[in-house]
């Protein structure tokens, strides 16, 4: 009988509103279609999708590979993780999706003194126009005043642009804590569901699905960064037009699984599933998927073969 993977519900215990769905064990918007489960039910794909997630999908580090890798989010648009930084002087600067940069129009008074930030001497204009007659200025006071806007301050616009960025690590890992232990139930089904550190995984995103970690993230013991050879290895890779997910066994016969997004060192987790892995796998067993990404994607086969160490990639 199908239940689902967070709650446990099945199709009977399910209120009105709820029903299965497809869930995404990579994020869709990162460009995966084909790794799936459809035994998550609509209340738990969405508050995953809400607690777990958003922050990662939406965060700087993702939403520059989304966009150097060209992913289109469900409303079709490839986001641009450089919309908005800051100049040194803290005025605001957007930047296109062609990275030219224009100026965050503002106007600030200080005394009988305006200062405008604009894109053009027209722009400027008008937004002084338009200040002036709020302070109830005359139609001529208004002309002399714009008359006077001093042109030679105007300057090409390139500036040094900062951006402002912070990593909540626990938010990371809880989600390379989902993506890990979905892949688990995808592989091994039924079987996972009732071994003790799956149930201390889906307790924990039961815990963050539930809203309950929204203001602070709980650390997952069970996600880390990838081991140092793993790191190593992807420092000297450039990015890859894939992901690639496997699970293996160590020598104290745990169950590990490898989360690598993007090749990127900063999307790439370990996840203990199990510290019963002759439970799952024969020894020296690997299960792996690749996920190939749709447009710049094209993965360059002979590089990844010289990462992962393996004859066994997908041609
Ligand atoms: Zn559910």
């Amino acid at each position: 009988m199908r239940r689902c993977i967070f709650c446990g519900r099945t199709d009977n215990e399910f209120d009105g509103r709820n029903q299965w769905t497809v869930e995404h064990i990579i994020p869709e918007c990162l460009g995966n279609s084909t790794l799936i489960l459809r035994n998550v039910c609509k209340q738990c794909n969405s508050n995953l999708g809400t607690y777990v997630d958003n922050y990662f999908v939406n965060h700087h580090f993702i939403k520059s590979s989304r966009q150097f890798f060209q992913l289109r989010s469900q409303n079709g648009v490839i986001p641009n993780a450089f919309q908005e930084g800051v100049t040194e002087d803290g005025q605001r600067i957007r930047v296109d999706e062609n990275f030219v940069p224009s100026v965050v129009p503002s106007i600030i008074q200080d005394g009988n003194k305006i200062t405008i930030h604009a894109n053009s001497v027209e722009e400027a204009r008008t937004m002084a126009s338009k200040k002036l007659k709020r302070l109830h200025a005359t139609p001529e006071q208004i002309q002399n005043y714009i008359s006077k806007i001093d042109e030679s301050l105007f300057q090409e616009l390139q500036p040094e642009i900062r951006y402002d960025i912070t990593l909540d690590i626990n938010r990371f890992l809880l989600e390379a804590l989902k993506i890990g232990y979905e892949y688990a139930l995808l592989k091994f089904g039924d079987a996972y569901w009732d071994d003790p550190t799956a149930l201390k995984i889906r307790n924990r995103l039961n815990c963050a699905i539930s809203g309950k970690m929204q203001d602070t993230c709980e650390r997952p013991p069970e996600a880390s960064y990838v081991p140092d050879y793993l790191m190593q290895g992807l420092s000297r890779t450039p990015l890859i037009g894939a992901h690639w997910i496997s699970i293996t066994s160590t020598l104290h016969n745990q169950l590990v699984a490898h989360i690598i997004l993007f090749f990127n060192p900063v999307s790439s987790f370990q996840v203990l599933l199990s510290e019963q892995a002759d439970c799952y796998l024969e020894n020296g067993q690997i299960l792996e998927d690749f996920v190939e990404l749709p447009h710049k994607g094209g993965i360059d086969y002979d590089k990844l073969q010289e990462y992962t160490g393996r004859q066994s990639c997908p041609k």
